[in-house]
């Protein structure tokens, strides 16, 4: 949808447009920026380039992927679920492609792990948003079938009942509008840190580091939260991985020069933990 008059993009030679006439350019990496400047905050908002990078080599060395098949496992189950109660048969089903969003997508690392590993049973079109635009070229680079823009996940760019998945890794959003875009029943799978996520690389940044207080209360619009909680530990074999780990997140900002050294040094392991939210949407269909 086009960000200024939400009316439907049609796609052009060099980018969209919509009925208004307000264009947008498919940027290099065949991206395009919905993101307007009074939706900035600063020049170049989200996460840095080196942000992206590290997380982009952090993820690709597998440190997470007991994360990633999890949340795979709860799709296909999603998709399940929803071929039963429509009564669709398998074959039918191929042919389908379900609409997943992924909001705050960072360089789309878990939504495209989703997508190679359930495409045989079930076609996923993926589209990613994100306002970092390091993080929409590294995702569009990286992976070229998905669609991505730059836009912000509080003036979700997508038409209304579009999506029948939300994923959410870490990022912000606006349960609104996730409201909004999800067909009846569509599924909402938010991530969010644990209460002991990382407690051993905070350790080297805080003396009292306080803990992760996810948030899983219920929404308006939304039937009742189901929680999971993943935990497990990563081991960090070397100083690039750590150094890695170190420059997602940002804790790289709050560490001394000393003590960051010492985690360079003998951070060997560390304990990942997740809170893995599922509602589903309410909304009637219009
Ligand atoms: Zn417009």
């Amino acid at each position: 949808m086009c960000p200024v008059c939400k009316c439907s993009l049609l796609q052009s030679a060099s980018g969209f447009s919509c009925i208004n006439g307000h264009q947008y350019d498919r940027a290099k990496y065949n991206y395009v920026n919905l993101l307007l400047a009074n939706q900035k905050k600063s020049k170049e908002p989200g996460d840095s380039k080196a942000m992206i990078n590290a997380r982009h080599t952090f993820l690709q060395s597998g440190a997470y992927e007991i994360l990633a098949d999890r949340l795979r496992t709860l799709v296909k189950s999603y998709l399940n679920d929803l071929s039963q109660t429509s009564g669709a048969s398998a074959s039918l089903l191929t042919c389908h492609s379900f609409n997943l969003l992924d909001a705050a997508c960072g360089e789309g690392y878990y939504s495209a792990y989703i997508k190679e590993k359930l495409e045989r049973e079930y076609p996923l079109t993926i589209s990613g948003v994100d306002i970092s635009k390091f993080a929409i070229t590294k995702a569009a680079k990286t992976y070229k079938l998905n669609s991505y823009a730059v836009a912000s996940t509080y003036n979700l760019t997508l038409e209304t009942h579009s999506q029948d998945i939300v994923l959410q890794v870490f990022g912000p959003s606006d349960a609104k509008e996730i409201a909004r875009i999800l067909k009846p029943g569509g599924l909402w799978l938010e991530v969010m840190p644990g209460e002991s996520h990382l407690e051993e690389l905070k350790a080297f940044v805080y003396e009292k580091s306080l803990k992760h207080e996810p948030r899983t209360d219920e929404i308006q619009g939304f039937s009742n939260a189901q929680i999971h909680d993943l935990a497990f530990d990563v081991s960090l074999p070397n100083t690039d991985l750590r150094h890695a780990l170190l420059t997602m997140t940002p804790f790289l900002y709050r560490i001394s020069d000393e003590n960051k050294q010492q985690l360079l040094q003998r951070l060997n392991k560390v304990h990942a933990h997740f809170t893995l939210c599922l509602r589903h949407s309410q909304t009637q269909a219009c």
